[in-house]
């Protein structure tokens, strides 16, 4: 089901034009709501599946009516909304896990606390078929993903950007008017802040972001609008 917003319909139009390969879209799942992107190029039918947080029949169902071929699993960060469904979908379409940076391993070791704290069923603890650091990047079909480590909300955090569509997987870093919560363990918000502004604004105010819950937006409108890191509006 893709979010309506104004800003994704843009999109829409946009990459209905045909220039674009890259397509996504979002099935909401978890009782988080969390934005899982099946994101896959056009022309080969390759696919990713960004954040499995878990809902795994939603995801088949729809990689079936759109008729793609699952490459890989990607994850931007350990938190059980986002990566609840990953072993189990990853054993059953034989596909590798990739990320997210290492330095989120304790969030997937501890898997089984965190079902416990967020009142999910039991999810074991996995490790990822390979870690992200910055600068990887990932291919899917003809098109390829940036990866980005943007620490902050959890330490091994990463968001996976594609320049021809200009459209980012930031995961919990940012929202349309927030931005990740920062008092888990390793958070830190100025770190966080530090990452938007340094590693997210230099990609272009004409990038579309899909976060991890909630409506898409740009990195325009953030810098705008957004109360946690709008500019700075000179004093007059
Ligand atoms: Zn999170
Ligand atoms: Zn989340």
């Amino acid at each position: 089901m893709p979010i309506s917003t104004s800003t994704y319909q843009e999109w829409y139009q946009f990459r209905k034009r045909g220039r674009m390969s890259l397509q996504f879209e979002i099935v909401p799942v978890t009782p988080f709501q969390q934005n899982c992107s099946i994101v896959w190029c056009d022309e080969t039918k390759d696919a990713a599946i960004v954040d499995p947080g878990g809902d795994i029949h939603l995801l088949k169902a729809k990689i079936q009516q759109l008729g793609l071929d699952v490459t890989q699993l990607l994850l931007t960060h350990g938190h059980l909304d986002h990566v609840g469904g990953t072993a189990p979908l990853a054993a059953e379409l034989d596909v590798p896990i990739i990320g997210p940076h290492k330095d989120d391993a304790f969030w997937l070791e501890g898997l089984p606390r965190q079902s416990e704290m967020f009142g999910f069923p039991l999810t074991e603890a996995f490790a990822p078929t390979q870690w992200l650091a910055e600068g990887d990047e990932i291919t899917i079909g003809n098109q390829k993903l940036q990866v980005i480590h943007t620490p902050g909300h959890t330490p091994g955090h990463v968001i996976l950007f594609n320049d021809d569509a200009k459209v980012a997987f930031v995961g919990d870093v940012l929202f349309k008017g927030g931005v990740g919560r920062t008092d888990f363990p390793q958070g830190d918000y100025q770190t966080l802040i530090d990452s938007i502004k340094g590693k997210l604004w230099p990609l272009g105010n004409d990038v579309t972001f899909v976060p991890g819950h909630g409506p898409l937006s740009t990195f325009g409108n953030e810098r705008v609008s957004n109360p946690f890191v709008a500019d700075e509006m000179p004093l007059y």
